[in-house]
């Protein structure tokens, strides 16, 4: 199949290479030169700029930070809304609001265009080893037509078609916000635990085997047991997905008291100038308050 990819960062690059490596005819754009170059190695063509990757493109796909550079993508002056050819189908991999994706759609139907919202999940190393899980909202066609380029990117038995247009992304910010949430609680505990007495590897080995565990947890294992925060998936990012989801909730008229506070603690990391590491860092904070380390070394 002939592919357009924009987006080449820590998801973005591995989903294009599994692209690559499953045999499609991959354009790539980012705005980051040396990420084109990785690609070009690898096989793909480059595009001078984002609509350059719909020329021809069956499927065109973005992986871009949040939803101010998806809108910017897709439906800026020569986005790729105004360069994609007709029938053909967008897919954004981004974590970004239903109301972004739903005005992409609007705007691509009214052309005779395609667009459907799938986030993923599964990290950078889902990302490599191209089995992610996809939370896909669009028509019931559209998710056929994709599932063959999906099947590149992510585990087949994972690609969910969670609804119309914007349901990938309200399913999608579901997840991160249980997520974002459970690092903020995992922190406080684990630093109760820690400065009463008991070894943070214990703690994480008891609590990863027992009814704590959590998905969060086993992140925990190669971040803050390690004293490596590295992204993986940055703070910033992770800020982006609660606020996505606090918005939605307002649009809603549904409280949400304890991802409230999350947001909080994550913004208070953002503050310290913590953007660009792993969103496990938000331990940090917490650490400084109740004046113990949690290192599982
Ligand atoms: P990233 O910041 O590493 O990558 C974003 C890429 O987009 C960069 O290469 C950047 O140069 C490029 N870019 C930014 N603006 C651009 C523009 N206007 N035109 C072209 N390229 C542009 O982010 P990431 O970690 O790869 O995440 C990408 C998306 O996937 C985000 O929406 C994130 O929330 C989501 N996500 C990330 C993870 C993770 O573990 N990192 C997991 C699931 C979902």
């Amino acid at each position: 199949m002939k592919v357009g990819f924009v987006g080449l960062g820590r998801m973005g690059e591995h989903m294009a290479r599994n692209l690559v490596r499953a045999g499609h005819d991959v354009t790539v754009y980012d705005v980051r030169q040396e990420a084109v170059e990785i690609l070009v190695e690898l096989g793909a063509s480059a595009a001078a700029e984002p609509g350059g990757v719909a020329i021809g493109a069956e499927f065109v796909f973005t992986s871009l930070p949040g939803p101010a550079e998806v809108s910017d993508v897709w439906q800026g002056e020569n986005g790729l809304l105004a360069r994609l050819e007709r029938g053909a189908l967008g897919i954004d991999l981004s974590t970004i609001g239903p109301d972004t994706a739903k005005a992409i759609d609007d705007e691509a139907r009214s052309s005779g265009k395609r667009f459907i919202d799938a986030p993923v999940s599964g990290g950078v190393w889902g990302a490599e080893a191209g089995n992610l899980s996809l939370m896909i909202g669009g028509t019931a066609e559209d998710f056929e037509d994709a599932l063959p380029v999906l099947a590149a990117i992510g585990d087949p038995d994972k690609l969910y078609r969670c609804g119309e247009i914007g349901a990938g992304s309200v399913t999608k910010l579901v997840n991160n916000l249980i997520g974002m949430s459970t690092n903020v609680v995992v922190a406080e505990a684990f630093s109760m635990g820690v400065k009463a007495g008991v070894d943070a590897s214990t703690l994480f080995d008891v609590v990863s085997a027992s009814s704590g565990d959590s998905a969060t947890l086993a992140q925990w294992k190669d971040s803050v047991m390690q004293r490596d925060f590295s992204p993986g998936f940055m703070l910033s990012l992770g800020h982006k997905d609660v606020r996505l989801a606090i918005e939605l909730a307002a649009q809603l008229d549904i409280p949400m008291p304890v991802t409230s506070v999350a947001k909080g603690r994550l913004a208070a990391a953002l503050d310290e100038g913590w953007s660009e590491e792993a969103v496990a860092v938000v331990v940090r904070l917490q650490e400084s308050e109740a004046d113990v380390v949690i290192d599982g070394r």
